[in-house]
């Protein structure tokens, strides 16, 4: 950009780029709503206002995903802070909060866990939603688990408890009614993740080895340990890897197995369930 906007309109039409992006980054540089933005967009940008949207504007322009800028994405209706330490919450993701709150609901005070928590939105939203629930959240990484942890104080979260550790290693001779996780999927050399805001991610919850099925695979053979008599596992994972997912889920004596599509039609979660 040469010389930066000095109208709201002007920076709105910012040929730089996407036009929601600009929109969302003159929101933050002014501290306005999408509402006041359009009702006063020949309102004059001061000096200041125009080097705090340029800087925001770079910073986008050299690929950095938007969430990360703004340091917080909306995830189930809420705002949940995010770093470069955690994944960035997906639409996609919110599918499978909405099987495993069905599940929550015939239950009186479900103990449920969420495996690679990141920044806490399954574990967070699923203690909002169902406040009778007990959850526990584990994560791999510390980082990770300090912007989950501020989640949890910025929403008043009373029911979650994070763990840290390796999937199941700091629960030892625990077990719940639901186990839930959106693992880490991505095949290794897969391209995406040299392209768009993957490049930006933690790679640690992207990559799973050469298929993407190393942690899959490790949690549903684990699952069984920690879960009690007929609950439930219900997995994210890649576009491509129902079958495998499912096969794994019945070698180790899941029932009830299904497969739900994401808002795409993309077969995203699978689940089944312990024999009671
Ligand atoms: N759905 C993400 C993506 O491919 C991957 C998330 C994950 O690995 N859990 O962009």
């Amino acid at each position: 950009m040469s010389r930066p906007p000095d109208t709201i309109a002007a920076a709105l039409r910012c040929a730089d780029l996407d036009p929601v992006d600009a929109r969302v980054l003159l929101q933050e540089a002014l501290g306005l709503t999408h509402a006041q933005l359009i009702a006063h967009s020949d309102r004059r940008l001061s000096e200041a206002e125009q080097a705090r949207f340029l800087a925001l504007t770079r910073r986008r322009m050299a690929g950095e995903p938007i969430a990360y800028i703004l340091g917080r994405r909306e995830f189930y209706g809420r705002d949940f802070r995010v770093t470069p330490s955690v994944l960035i919450p997906r639409p996609d993701t919110e599918l499978l909060v909405d099987l495993a709150l069905e599940r929550m609901r015939s239950l009186p005070s479900p103990r449920v866990l969420d495996l690679g928590t990141g920044s806490g939105c399954i574990a967070l939203t699923l203690a909002l939603e169902a406040v009778e629930s007990s959850i526990y959240a584990v994560d791999a990484s510390s980082e990770a688990l300090a912007v989950a942890t501020e989640n949890r104080a910025a929403l008043g979260v009373a029911n979650v408890t994070f763990r840290h550790g390796a999937w199941f290693l700091p629960l030892a001779g625990m077990t719940f009614d639901l186990i839930v996780g959106n693992p880490p999927y991505v095949a290794e050399d897969d391209p995406h993740l040299a392209e768009g805001d993957l490049r930006f991610e933690p790679r640690q919850a992207l990559a799973a080895g050469l298929d993407g099925l190393d942690d899959l695979e490790r949690i549903i053979a684990h699952a069984p340990e920690h879960l009690r008599p007929g609950g439930w596992l219900l997995l994210e994972h890649g576009y491509d890897q129902a079958g495998t997912v499912g096969a794994l889920l019945a070698r180790v004596g899941f029932e009830d197995r299904f497969v739900a599509p994401d808002l795409a039609g993309v077969p995203r979660v699978s689940g089944g369930r312990k024999a009671p």
